[in-house]
């Protein structure tokens, strides 16, 4: 059983709404040579600010949505807009963070290369960063806490610490929709903690965040909206209106269920039929 108290409630976070969504995707389908329709007709909206959980079985697509979202892999069918801006011809960029195992740990480089590389598509690939790119970038890790870091080379980090100098460098893109693959992952809970902070800088800023995770309990407390992934939307919303019997089944076959209890939602598993993927935490409070 996993039990998650609050971190930032919901109900006290100014969720400020534009004219247009931040992200607005509508019937993206996408996927690979040996797995068409990896992700199939998903549409969903994010407003500026919004913090969604992306959530779903393994291989439920959740990977490939955030590839898709970032032209990394072709989409077969779709629309993608920022801010009201087609993607393939705005100026605008989605941020990207992607699974820790994704990126070489022993590469030479610092904390502030790293965080330079988000600018690199700003400064132009044939230039030289200069003495204002150094300021912005020094000015990135600050605000995420990384400034103590910013010559140490990145595999020296914990993992807390990357996490957040991925984070950096997405909004070193002066992005302000970023997209998140599984950062809790691996982490301990002063590193889970870490990274809740960012995401509340980020919401300060208006950044809105589309965070992965297979921690059910988690997203049920600290997102405003879920998008519960199975190949398709199996439901989009307020986290109390996405997780129920019927949704949980069509997503993970029906092993999980959701307990209210006062200020606080339990999210349990059944641990002999844990489907793959899902969570089978065990500790108490
Ligand atoms: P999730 O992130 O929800 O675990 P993925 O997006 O990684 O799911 O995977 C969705 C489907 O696409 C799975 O069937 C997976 O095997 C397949 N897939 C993922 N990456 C590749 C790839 N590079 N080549 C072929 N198939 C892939």
């Amino acid at each position: 059983m996993h039990l998650h108290n609050t971190h930032a409630p919901t109900s006290e976070v100014p969720v400020v709404a534009g004219p247009c969504p931040a992200l607005a995707v509508h019937d993206l389908s996408a996927g690979y040579p040996g797995a068409r329709g990896a992700i199939q007709s998903v549409s969903f909206s994010v407003w500026r600010g919004e913090r969604v959980g992306l959530v779903g079985p393994n291989g439920a697509g959740k990977s490939t949505l955030f590839k898709a979202l970032v032209g990394l892999i072709p989409h077969d069918t779709g629309h993608v807009s920022i801010h009201g801006e087609d993607c393939s011809t705005s100026h605008r960029m989605i941020g990207y963070v992607p699974q820790q195992e994704e990126i070489d740990w022993g590469f030479p480089v610092t904390v502030r290369d790293v965080v330079m590389m988000g600018r690199a598509r700003r400064i132009g690939w044939l230039r030289w960063p200069r003495r204002r790119d150094w300021e912005a970038v020094d000015a990135m890790l600050e605000s995420v806490g990384l400034a103590a870091l910013s010559h140490r080379q990145i595999g020296q980090l914990s993992g807390g610490q990357r996490r957040r100098v991925f984070i950096a460098r997405a909004l070193a893109q002066a992005t302000d929709v970023l997209l998140l693959d599984e950062p809790f992952s691996g982490v301990d809970a002063a590193a889970e903690e870490e990274i809740m902070e960012t995401l509340d800088l980020l919401r300060a800023r208006g950044v809105s965040v589309v965070l992965a995770t297979h921690d059910l309990g988690m997203a049920v407390n600290e997102f405003d909206r879920l998008l519960l992934l199975n190949r398709q939307v199996v439901a989009y919303g307020a986290p109390a209106a996405v997780f129920n019997a019927d949704t949980l089944k069509r997503a993970y076959g029906g092993r999980l269920g959701v307990i209210e209890e006062g200020q606080r939602t339990l999210v349990i598993v059944d641990e002999h039929g844990c489907p793959e993927g899902a969570p089978m935490h065990t500790e108490g409070d």
